[in-house]
């Protein structure tokens, strides 16, 4: 029987995972053009613009706008649709807390619903069963990349005149039906912050294929003020959420990589899937046919302590680190964060109340039974996927032996 890595065994993990952020030669070969070029603003040089029309092109959009981080690009957009005091926006229950706490920065009221209980998306009769006369929006979230049903989803927004921001934080590069993932939505944002599956450190993105709504996410980035202007000429209430030339020349590199890695990571889910199969008490994402293409941000899997003796899903997560596998207890419900449940809505209780009151038990089953792998875990090679398999099931064992 081996000895557990917490209690002074030896590690499962005999070589480390790929690191991330990965960077290469051609990082520092960008980096440097913007170095040497001396144009280290997006209104003079060329990096922002390129990897705007780079990140566009990807995703078969027209327009994209580089931004400060995705927090701020979910604001801009809510900005942008006219999402004000008094509307409603609905949002996943479970999802990290940008998604909902944007929706209250443009001091509107975000209305959680339930998600599926094996892709961890936004239920779509969830969403049309939460429309009131107020709601003005929906931000569906491709949860660790996992498409949402936007076919569905888009039907029932047009139906009701809804506006839908996709929260693609996740999904840089996804499909859904073989459709680009933020192709679907008015508006849909990214994020490159560290840990995502693109990134220069922190950064975002907008993506439309409307120029008009392009255009005012434009002048609300950068103070208001239009494009070339040499005149002081602030035309709406903007803030400053503009990218720099550093950060795109790092994206521009990180994308050239991203088809790549994206096939990759999907091919070793598949595989820690497969491997997985026969472990009582572990229960991974699903994989519904319309999400085409899976980034895998998140390696997601419910754990269940009754398989495991007992032991709380914290100190699995503590043992799985201590084997070499890094992991993570997933992000609470929206409603159950100190801060959610601090908020009064500028005093609109009611809107609260309606927002405890939808059934969103799939959510909190999420949020307290999952774990979840970071992305660079299923970047390594066969053997990387067969030791995290083999921790899981190491653990289990030697828990019934302690
Ligand atoms: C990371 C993330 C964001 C926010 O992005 P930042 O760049 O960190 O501000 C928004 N939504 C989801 C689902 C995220 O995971």
């Amino acid at each position: 029987m081996a000895k557990l890595a917490i209690d002074g065994g030896k590690q499962t993990k005999t070589k480390a995972f790929p690191k991330w952020p990965y960077s290469n030669e051609r990082e520092i070969e960008l980096v440097g053009e913007v170095f040497s070029s001396g144009n280290w603003w997006r209104m003079t040089g060329n990096k922002v613009k390129t990897f705007e029309q780079n990140f566009a092109a990807l995703h078969n959009v027209k327009y994209c706008l580089g931004v400060t981080n995705g927090t701020h690009a979910i604001e801009i957009a809510l900005t942008a649709l006219g999402i004000q005091h008094d509307d409603e926006v609905i949002v996943p229950a479970v999802t990290f807390i940008s998604t909902g706490s944007a929706v209250i920065y443009v001091n509107a009221t975000p209305v959680l619903v339930d998600v599926d209980p094996e892709t961890f998306c936004m239920i779509p009769e969830a969403f049309e069963k939460a429309i009131t006369p107020r709601t003005k929006a929906v931000i569906p979230v491709h949860m660790a990349g996992h498409a949402c049903d936007m076919e569905a989803i888009c039907a029932i927004a047009k139906k009701h005149n809804i506006k839908v921001i996709e929260d693609a934080a996740h999904a840089h590069g996804g499909q859904c039906n073989g459709r680009m993932i933020g192709s679907y939505g008015d508006m849909s944002i990214f994020s490159f912050q560290n840990g995502k599956i693109m990134t220069c450190g922190e950064g975002g993105a907008l993506i439309t294929n409307n120029e008009d709504l392009y255009k005012r996410a434009y002048l609300i980035h950068g103070v208001g003020r239009p494009d070339r202007d040499r005149v002081y000429e602030h035309s709406v209430l903007g803030s400053n959420d503009r990218m720099n030339e550093f950060s795109a020349a790092i994206l521009i590199a990180q994308q050239e990589r991203l088809r790549a890695m994206n096939k990759k990571r999907d091919e070793n889910a598949l595989l820690l899937d497969s491997l997985l199969f026969n472990v009582e008490g572990i229960k991974p994402q699903g994989r519904k046919d319309y999400a085409t293409l899976i980034t895998h941000y998140m390696y997601m899997f419910y754990y269940d302590p009754n398989a495991f003796n007992g032991l709380s899903r914290k100190d699995f997560v503590d043992y799985l680190i201590a084997e070499g596998i890094p992991a993570f207890i997933c992000f609470p419900v929206l409603s159950d964060t100190t801060f959610f449940k601090n908020n009064d809505f500028y005093g609109r209780i009611n809107a609260f109340e309606q927002l405890a009151s939808n059934d969103i038990s799939n959510a909190k089953n999420v949020a307290s039974n999952v774990v979840w792998l970071p992305h660079f875990t299923l970047l390594g090679d066969e053997q990387d996927i067969s030791e995290i398999a083999a921790a899981i099931k190491k653990i289990q064992e030697a828990v019934y032996m302690k």
